[in-house]
């Protein structure tokens, strides 16, 4: 697969860059998101006979077109062996709605199939030459950053360095950062967490940097955004058991994860329609019904990882269809307040004994406002984070303790260590030395 950049969308003869290069340097010299050459579509045969494949299978049958010249086949297969080597339950919640459980991975949170997709690939491409490091530079308000700390861990020729907002992150998050150590560095910023992304910005464009082979791990990244497809083909197979048509609601943020989604359909599955579940930064819902962009600054809400004013992967959806009236066709984007919520955290744990994180709840009211819309019933939503993650919020809401699970207390012991970042220049000192 060749990729262009979406700045050159009209441009006959765009140049085009091999999935290794796209990885390697995040976004095109013209600043343009990587978008591949075709989405191609897969034979008939091979979408019957993934009803019964195994996760594996269904990942390689999906990435492969996407970076064949650059991993071989085998290599492919160990890769996605170890990224989808985890559950993705589709869970009863109530009468003919699911919620297809994407956090029972290492960091409990949806991003690690990208992060180890990721981290892997990078792994295989710097094998001949690990003394030639590529470093990963991530801008964290949370999530991101212990799922791309956990999935680059020893990963060699890789140094991975993380910047996040001084007590901004959860107890658990800053943990899930600091205390794993060996090529993972936590950098902590005195600001929020538009502070940490500007400085990585400001570092991917800085010429006195250009030797370090800087890249991103952020959806921006195709090898970070692509794998996130596999959830959406293991909840058709799931769905299919239960009889359940795939509407499917995403609690969206950057919008790379339900773009995934419709690449997916794109290529074959069989999706009736695709529903984007934002908190109050709305700026796509207002899209939807205006017609008209107009990204702001994001608000603070509970469901943080989702604070996001000008979502990054939402012009790679705008590139799937024809125009706004085809997009309208299989894709609607709703925005919910906090307190509708919480409201829906405490009806559904009430009602069925379901308990949601608020992104999951988000995604939950986003599938029941689309199929009341349009007097269905049945879908499936998306639940990106372990209530553990939003153990405060969730606990306090739900009048409930929630139980800290494995994966998390093993790093309750460990030592945190970081360095602390005041500017641009401490950052830039940093990387130099
Ligand atoms: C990152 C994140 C999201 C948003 O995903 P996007 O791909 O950015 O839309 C939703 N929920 C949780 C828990 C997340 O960490």
């Amino acid at each position: 697969m060749r990729y262009f950049s979406l700045n050159q969308k009209n441009n006959s003869d765009k140049p085009t860059v091999s999935f290794q290069t796209a990885v390697k340097q995040s976004l095109a010299p013209d600043k343009g998101l990587y978008y591949p050459l075709s989405v191609p579509r897969l034979p008939d045969s091979v979408l019957r006979e993934m009803e019964s494949m195994t996760k594996t299978e269904i990942a390689l049958h999906l990435m492969a077109p996407y970076v064949e010249e650059d991993i071989p086949q085998e290599e492919l297969q160990k890769i996605v062996s170890e990224t989808v080597d985890f559950d993705f339950p589709l869970v009863r919640v109530s009468e003919n709605i699911y919620s297809l459980e994407l956090f029972h991975g290492p960091t409990m949170a949806f991003k690690d199939v990208g992060a180890r997709f990721m981290a892997r690939c990078l792994g295989y491409f710097n094998r001949k030459k690990p003394e030639e490091k590529t470093r990963v530079l991530v801008a964290t308000s949370g999530d991101t950053g212990g799922a791309v700390a956990n999935g680059f861990l020893n990963v060699e020729g890789v140094e991975v360095i993380i910047l996040y907002p001084k007590g901004k992150v959860s107890d658990i998050q800053q943990r899930q950062l600091t205390t794993l150590g060996h090529n993972i560095t936590a950098l902590e910023v005195d600001g929020v967490f538009d502070d940490c992304q500007d400085m990585v910005k400001k570092a991917f464009v800085d010429s006195d940097l250009n030797h370090l082979n800087l890249t991103s791990a952020n959806s921006i990244n195709v090898a970070r955004w692509l794998p996130q497809m596999i959830y959406y083909f293991y909840a058709w197979q799931e769905a299919k058991k239960h009889d359940i048509p795939l509407h499917i609601a995403v609690p969206s943020g950057n919008f790379g994860n339900i773009c995934a989604g419709m690449v997916a359909w794109k290529m074959g599955l069989p999706a009736e329609h695709f529903v984007a579940a934002t908190n109050v930064n709305d700026t796509v819902p207002r899209f939807m019904e205006t017609g008209d962009y107009a990204p702001k600054p994001s608000t603070q809400t509970i469901s943080n990882a989702m604070d996001v004013g000008n979502p990054s992967n939402f012009i790679r959806i705008l590139n799937l269809t024809e125009n706004k009236e085809s997009l309208e066709q299989i894709f609607s984007s709703y925005s919910f307040s906090d307190a509708a919520t919480k409201a829906t955290m405490k009806s559904v744990y009430e009602a069925h004994g379901y308990v949601l994180d608020p992104h999951g709840a988000v995604g939950y009211l986003g599938l029941t406002r689309w199929l009341k819309s349009q007097n269905k019933q049945g879908g499936v939503f998306l639940e990106t984070a372990h209530p553990v993650k939003f153990k405060d919020i969730v606990e306090k809401e739900l009048g409930i303790i929630i139980e800290i699970p494995p994966q998390i207390m093993q790093l309750m012991h460990r030592e945190k260590k970081y360095q602390q970042v005041h500017s641009y220049s401490d950052l830039k000192e940093f990387l130099l030395d």
